[in-house]
């Protein structure tokens, strides 16, 4: 396991190497350290635990920034995103690490793509409330929760702790009520975009920028980096408060969503597709694994062939996501948003593009728009190369607002070689027969 780390860690190292080999944007993480990185440590010093009752307060204060968005926002918005950067859930030089949501924040920035720049077209929810241990017991088993919340004294003592049988997942003091925060800034956007749906045709697509991720967490504990299962936790909270009966779960991370697969592996009512890296990480998501009992053909899993990239995506999408949707016809999707399929990133060998990224957002987006009155939620799961996921993340954005794509000024195509189509075809044959689509 060590071993692994230490290969992840150098592969991180080349990664950013590669990263500035290859974009005119030059990335500086010390600026980071000195803006964001502070000033969402004072913003998150807002938020305490108390312990007697498992819940943690976020108060409103009376910053003069914050704000809930009214309605007449929420009309004119055509992104709502919410942060939650997790800063005090860190390990040194461990890729899942705390610069990750300031990096992208510091890209928004840079791109003129936050409400300081555009006003009501994009809004931050700020003082969303951290998730409620039932909200998290929708998913995972109460022993867990408990446990997590009781392992935070001894992560307190010792700084850091691993969780034993989680793959490499670490706690810290803060990862219990960060954790929190993190599955509470997806269920508010969740209102959000529920709430903007009756109000307007033109609804605001959610992002929550999120740590830890979610989509390896199993229900009784945390695995592959993460510690609750955001994206089905907001699925249940969609079912259980909103009526919202039929939730489509894009999984497009380079690794299988396992945890999410199996939340709902029985379940009808929950889609959950997933493309992947063929034998990446952690292994599942085997292209006939389908689902079971009354849920046996709502789970999709689609192994994508290592070198896989733009052509086979957009094949994808075309070919098995929207006939997928379409004929599941879903109340709201949730998309499981890993930008670690990304050619840059360290941690797999796929070949998306900040295009492919650009894509995804534009093609769900008018997915949830056709199907579901737009209302879609986007969830940070992976992405470890921090020039790629926060540029991919910022194209995202403008794929929200209907502008045109930069990636021509991200992506460098001499770094990439031809995907393998003839196996992506025999896949996604193989899945539409499986699937009869
Ligand atoms: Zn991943």
């Amino acid at each position: 396991m060590l071993l692994m780390l230490g290969n992840a860690l150098l592969l991180v190292r080349r990664g950013l190497c590669k990263w500035k080999n290859h974009t005119r944007f030059n990335f500086d993480v010390g600026s980071l350290r000195s803006t964001f990185f502070h000033k969402n440590l004072r913003s998150g010093s807002r938020c305490f635990a108390t312990r007697r009752d498992l819940s943690i307060s976020c108060s409103a204060g009376n910053d003069k920034d914050s704000y809930e968005p009214a309605n007449e926002k929420l009309t004119n918005a055509k992104v709502i995103y919410a942060v939650a950067p997790a800063m005090g859930h860190n390990q040194e030089s461990h890729p899942e690490s705390h610069f990750r949501v300031p990096s992208i924040m510091n890209a928004l920035e840079k791109m003129e793509l936050t409400p300081k720049f555009r006003g009501s077209e994009i809004i931050e929810l700020r003082d969303f409330k951290p998730a409620l241990v039932d909200d998290i017991a929708s998913v995972h088993t109460r022993n867990y929760v408990s446990g997590l919340e009781k392992a935070m004294d001894r992560a307190s003592e010792q700084g850091i702790i691993f969780i034993e049988g989680s793959g490499p997942t670490y706690a810290t003091a803060n990862t219990f009520q960060d954790s929190l925060i993190a599955a509470g800034a997806g269920i508010s956007l969740v209102n959000s975009v529920v709430e903007a749906s009756k109000l307007s045709q033109e609804q605001p697509i959610g992002f929550a920028l999120i740590r830890p991720p979610g989509h390896h967490a199993i229900p009784k504990g945390p695995m592959g980096f993460c510690v609750f299962g955001n994206v089905a936790i907001a699925a249940r909270y969609a079912q259980h408060v909103h009526g919202l009966k039929r939730v489509f779960i894009i999984d497009f991370d380079v690794h299988h969503g396992n945890g999410t697969n199996d939340a709902f592996y029985e379940d009808p009512d929950i889609f959950f597709l997933s493309t992947h890296q063929d034998g990446s990480y952690p292994g599942t998501g085997k292209i006939d694994q389908l689902g079971r009992g009354d849920g046996e053909g709502t789970t999709l899993n689609l192994p994508l062939p290592g070198g896989s990239g733009d052509v086979a995506m957009r094949t994808v999408f075309d070919e098995v996501i929207v006939p997928c949707a379409q004929r599941f016809k879903p109340d709201i999707i949730l998309v499981s948003a890993g930008y670690d399929a990304h050619v840059l990133d360290p941690l797999a060998s796929l070949q998306f593009t900040t295009g492919t990224y650009y894509m995804l957002a534009s093609n769900i987006q008018q997915l949830a728009k056709d199907l579901c009155r737009g209302r879609c939620v986007f969830f940070l799961e992976g992405g470890y190369n921090l020039g790629s996921l926060s540029y991919s993340v910022a194209d995202s954005f403008r794929a929200f607002l209907g502008e045109p794509s930069l990636a021509l000024e991200f992506d460098n195509p001499a770094i990439l070689y031809e995907e393998p189509l003839t196996k992506v075809k025999r896949a996604i044959d193989m899945v539409k027969h499986l699937h009869t689509l």
